[in-house]
């Protein structure tokens, strides 16, 4: 079943809610942006399923409690859920840049893990995010990416084959995406 469906990978800060210049420590900091539940909310009434992919060093530089990514995730999802959307999972890499993981972006191993638990196909699917380094987690797996916020031309020409479309927010990726999917 879950081979016919299509899934949608999203990061969260930047794409979700508001980037922050630090890490979202707190529930008060987490603000959705202005059309990510009505795109969220699209993504579900024509059956695709979403699934939260997003770096959150702050957890493994001490700065982000593990408590409060908890109830941050916990109200993202409720207030989606609210709001006629879904999020199927949400999965993080609390790990540092300098702990060389598997599992922080620009790697795929979220992507992987969401794969090994949900049966997906990952080339039929697609990742949407703010960074450089989403595009490569998305590219490493072979799905398509949208890159949100960030112009195009602001990635490096090297880097450029790993974004397939530009988008101005989550709600014309999620355009792309209906128009591109049968
Ligand atoms: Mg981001
Ligand atoms: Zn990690």
């Amino acid at each position: 079943m879950s081979k016919n469906a299509t899934y949608v990978f999203l990061d969260r800060d930047g794409v979700i809610n508001k980037r922050l210049k630090g890490y979202v420590s707190s529930l008060d900091e987490f603000q959705f942006l202005p059309k990510a539940q009505k795109a969220i909310k699209l993504f579900h009434q024509n059956r695709f399923r979403v699934i939260v992919v997003s770096n959150q060093a702050g957890v493994g530089r001490g700065l982000v409690k593990k408590e409060e990514l908890k109830r941050v995730t916990d109200s993202m999802v409720r207030e989606v859920r609210a709001s006629g959307g879904d999020i199927l999972a949400v999965y993080y890499c609390p790990c540092r840049k300098e702990d060389h993981c598997s599992c922080r972006k620009p790697n795929p191993g979220l992507l992987l893990s969401a794969a090994r638990e949900f049966d997906i196909d990952l080339e039929s699917s697609w990742m949407i995010g703010d960074e450089l380094k989403d595009m490569q987690a998305g590219k490493a797996v072979g799905a398509k990416t949208i890159l949100v916020d960030t112009p195009i031309n602001r990635v490096p020409k090297k880097h450029r084959q790993k974004v397939d479309y530009g988008a101005k927010d989550l709600l014309a990726a999620y355009a792309i995406i209906k128009k591109n999917v049968q």
